[in-house]
């Protein structure tokens, strides 16, 4: 069994990490906040003093921080704890430039390197059943593919160094816009006198299916388990479906692609986080719109 470097033991690292623990490898991990060390410590997880501690010559460390700049970071102070040929892989949802930086940087260290984002939530995460969209060489995929299986169901090599974030970063456009469609048509149909669970039984078995309906439902109801039966508690915070929709559009300009939906959702969910959203889950858009509709 491989001995593994945890980075980063918040709401997704955490889960994650203690499904490495129960396959059977030894996981050092660390985090700056002390009270996520103690929950994944009550998970098996041997806590490390520091970040270099934690990936001391570990085979493979993963990172599942916030910021583009903090893994660049983390994975510059990490990278001369390790033997040539470990592997480093970032499960962060982070910028593609950041994250081919963070390529570059165990390159320069001769390790392997992997992007490897995910979906599938907090549930996911615990569950074992995450996607890993992954991007690096052949070598480095096949080397860390046997650990992201414990912690997923569907690993996909996107192609070399950044296109697993660039697939998260479109992903999370996609289901960004389709909160907030999802959560306009409940509005709509509200005010044409249509009963929530009536536009669910139907939009759900029609072409209005999609995730943003079928699993985070944003009305209280249909769907048991969505945030919205606990009063919008995250799951996936409100910021952090902003600074994806604000990743993608960095990408959009920078490629030059045109994604207005993209552009309108970004600066909805910029204005719900502004207007007290942070800290709410992200389906909480549907009171930021009915609040508009107040207005
Ligand atoms: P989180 O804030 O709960 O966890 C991040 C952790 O990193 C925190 O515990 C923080 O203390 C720690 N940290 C920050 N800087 C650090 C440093 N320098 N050294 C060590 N630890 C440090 O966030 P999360 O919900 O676990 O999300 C993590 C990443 O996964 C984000 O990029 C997010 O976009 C992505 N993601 C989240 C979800 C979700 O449903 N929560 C789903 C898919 C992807």
């Amino acid at each position: 069994m491989a001995k593994i470097g945890f980075i980063g033991l918040g709401n997704m690292g955490a889960p994650m990490a203690a499904n490495a623990v129960r396959a059977g490898h030894a996981v050092h991990g660390y985090d700056i906040a002390a009270a996520r060390c103690a929950e994944a410590a009550a998970h098996g997880v041997e806590i490390a003093a520091d970040v270099g501690d934690a990936a001391s010559g570990a085979d493979i460390v993963v990172t599942m921080l916030n910021a583009g700049a903090t893994v660049v970071d983390v994975w510059t102070r990490v990278a001369p704890r390790l033997a040539p040929g470990a592997l480093m892989i970032d499960s962060s949802t982070i910028d593609v430039d950041s994250a081919r930086r963070a390529h570059a940087v165990a390159a320069e260290a001769g390790l392997l390197s992997l992007d490897a984002p995910v979906s599938g939530g907090v549930e996911g995460a615990t569950a074992g059943t995450l996607t890993f969209m992954v991007g690096g060489s052949d070598e480095a995929f096949a080397k860390g593919q046997p650990l992201l299986a414990v912690m997923g169901r569907r690993i996909v090599h996107c192609g070399g160094a950044g296109a697993g974030d660039a697939a998260k970063i479109c992903n999370n456009m996609i289901l960004g816009v389709s909160m907030i469609a999802v959560s306009e048509a409940f509005i709509l149909g509200e005010s044409l006198g249509l009963s929530r669970q009536a536009l669910f039984d139907v939009a759900s078995n029609a072409s209005g299916q999609c995730y943003a309906l079928t699993t985070h439902c944003p009305v209280p109801g249909p769907v048991p388990g969505s945030a919205a039966n606990r009063d919008y508690r995250p799951g996936f915070a409100a910021e952090l479906m902003a600074k994806d929709l604000r990743l993608s559009q960095d990408c959009a300009r920078s490629s030059g692609a045109p994604t207005p939906i993209g552009a309108a959702a970004s600066a909805l969910y910029e204005r719900f986080v502004d207007a007290g959203g942070r800290g709410v889950d992200y389906a909480g858009v549907i009171r930021f719109i009915r609040e508009m509709e107040e207005q």
